[in-house]
């Protein structure tokens, strides 16, 4: 059986599995597996939680140069043990995708063209639009001369990729302004 050092996968850096075949005499199976320990060599790991489905199956993420080299399942997740669908193996096609929006894009009521806003300008925007739509609420003639403090005029939804802690924080702060219609994307 074929051993491979370290020093020959760097020897063979950016050859693929094809190649690794041909050199070694690998079988296509661990050609495709010795492909994939180069890949991750000397990448940074770290872990995230898939953000399709309410599932929330854990991943491993290997990043190089600031870019995503390569996700899996990560084995040692309580709910997916290692193992994902077929949409949360493309989860690196999120990060790296060429039309994926990296900023603000905003467009107005009745406008006809997006435009492209900072990340402060829309989170003073959202702000200002919670506060003007909260105010309303608590204002409204049905509310007028009672000591109320429910907003029934916004709803909020949590997402799969939200932690534990997260969706405590997101809670608590929709809790705060009065909004009893808190809802998640895993039950609907
Ligand atoms: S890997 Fe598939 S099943 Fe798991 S959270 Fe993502 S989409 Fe859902």
């Amino acid at each position: 059986m074929n051993t491979l050092t370290r020093r020959d996968f760097m020897k063979v850096s950016g050859i693929g599995g094809a190649a690794l075949t041909g050199f070694f005499g690998l079988k296509p199976v661990q050609a495709r597996a010795a492909e994939m320990r180069l890949r991750i060599s000397y990448a940074k790991q770290s872990t995230t939680i898939c953000c399709y489905c309410g599932c929330g199956c854990g991943l491993l993420v290997s990043a190089r140069d600031g870019r995503v080299v390569n996700t899996e399942g990560d084995p040692d997740h309580p709910v997916n043990e290692g193992s994902l669908c077929s949409k949360g193996s493309a989860l690196y096609q999120v990060a790296n995708n060429d039309r994926r929006l990296t900023h603000v894009m905003y467009r107005r009521p009745g406008g006809s063209r997006w435009e492209r806003k900072s990340w402060n300008w829309a989170i003073n925007r959202i702000a200002q639009l919670v506060k003007k739509t909260r105010d309303e609420d608590l204002n409204s003639p049905a509310k007028q001369g009672k000591p109320v403090t429910r907003c029934d005029s916004i709803a909020a939804i949590g997402g799969a990729a939200l932690d534990n802690e997260e969706c405590y924080l997101y809670s608590k702060f929709m809790r705060a302004l009065g909004i009893a219609f808190i809802e998640h994307q895993a039950r609907i």
